[in-house]
């Protein structure tokens, strides 16, 4: 599904005035609404149903209005009401992932970011030509179960907080696998998960130079899965399975971390390399994103995915996290987000962080 209008044309309602930060109330949209008030950007929350009553609560994050539909399906209809208040749209998630990535990539409402992300991010064998291409180490893929020489986990495509995710120890337990969507095998990396937030910035001088712009590091977190991180301590595998108990990654919350000092270098070079090829690609990866991998005892880092978007472990660090502590005291993903729209518009380059 294509956009009805052209670049300039969805852009043209911010033309002269201050733009309105606009996205779904769920995920991380408390720091997106926070960020934006805090660089005195006007924050509007998009709801299905009536609004939320927890919002009141939080009066930094609570946005100056609401625009409610009856059901997600119904969401496009918001799209000239958004334009009227000079809206751009913050993808996050759940945003996405309810809406569908083909049609939010649709909505003629700009967008944070380069909309042209979410058909690499959404299609696993997209997303892995991707990085592929970039040299950045991956779990091994089989294409067919016949090659599965060791321990693997059977994954579906998009952002589904690992619901459905299949483990098996080995080639013959695979046999137990039903699909029920698209899915990719790949090995199961023994290691330490770490979840890190990048922000990518054509329009910074200075920094950690990449592309254009300049790369930084805002936060890391990891996640807390069901029941997965808890299983170990009912015993093995078969032991588990005797009782119908089943491994699942339905994400249940996040825990803050930080890496050893040494591996950083690692950490940006990846997170560069992604950046870097997704320039060539398709004109680039612009805002945040999140480079999700496992730490090997032999300090490899294998990337399994990478999220082109705000994340929800970002919420941890609403008032800075151990990185961007060092960039500026308490700057969040959501802020930085207002910040580059504010920074974009001083300097006439929206066009460079919008689309
Ligand atoms: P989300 O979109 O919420 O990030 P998802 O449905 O896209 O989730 P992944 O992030 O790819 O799924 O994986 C979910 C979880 O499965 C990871 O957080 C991790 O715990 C585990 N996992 C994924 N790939 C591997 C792998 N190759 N080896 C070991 N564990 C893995």
């Amino acid at each position: 599904m294509g956009q009805a209008l052209s670049d300039a044309a969805r852009l043209q309602p911010l033309e002269g005035r201050t733009p309105a930060i606009a996205t779904l109330c769920s995920h991380s949209s408390l720091q997106i609404f926070h960020g934006a008030r805090a660089e005195g950007l006007s924050p509007i929350g998009i709801c299905v149903g009536p609004p939320q009553r927890f919002y009141d609560a939080f009066p930094l994050a609570k946005p100056d209005r609401f625009l409610s539909v009856p059901k997600v399906a119904d969401l496009p209809t918001l799209v000239a009401p958004l334009r009227e208040a000079g809206a751009i749209l913050v993808p996050h998630g759940s945003f996405v992932e309810y809406l569908g990535p083909e049609k939010f990539a649709a909505l003629d409402v700009p967008v944070f970011g380069n909309r042209a992300v979410l058909g690499w991010e959404s299609d696993r064998r997209k997303e892995r030509d991707w990085l592929e291409s970039a040299g950045v180490p991956m779990p091994d893929r089989y294409e067919d179960e016949s090659e599965v020489d060791g321990p693997v986990i059977v994954k579906y495509y998009g952002a589904k907080g690992g619901k459905g995710f299949f483990l098996a120890k080995n080639r013959e337990a695979l046999a137990d696998f039903t699909p029920t969507g698209p899915y990719v095998i790949q090995e199961y990396v023994l290691g330490t998960r770490y979840y890190m937030h990048f922000f990518y910035s054509p329009i910074t001088d200075g920094g950690y130079r990449c592309g254009s712009g300049s790369l930084e590091l805002l936060g890391m977190d990891r996640r807390d899965e069901a029941n997965i991180d808890e299983l170990y301590k009912l015993g093995a595998q078969e032991e588990l399975l005797k009782a119908g108990l089943r491994p699942t990654f339905v994400v249940t919350g996040n825990v803050p971390v930080i890496l050893r000092e040494s591996l950083l270098p690692k950490a940006f070079d990846v997170a560069a390399r992604i950046v870097e090829r997704s320039i060539e690609l398709f004109g680039g990866m612009v805002g945040p994103f999140c480079v999700e991998g496992i730490m090997t005892e032999d300090l490899e880092f294998k990337v399994f995915e990478v999220s082109t978007r705000i994340v929800a472990g970002t919420n941890l660090f609403i008032s800075g996290s151990p990185y961007s502590d060092l960039k500026e005291p308490g700057l969040s993903t959501g802020r930085r987000i207002a910040r580059e729209v504010k920074h974009a518009r001083a300097t006439g380059r929206l066009a460079e962080v919008l689309s």
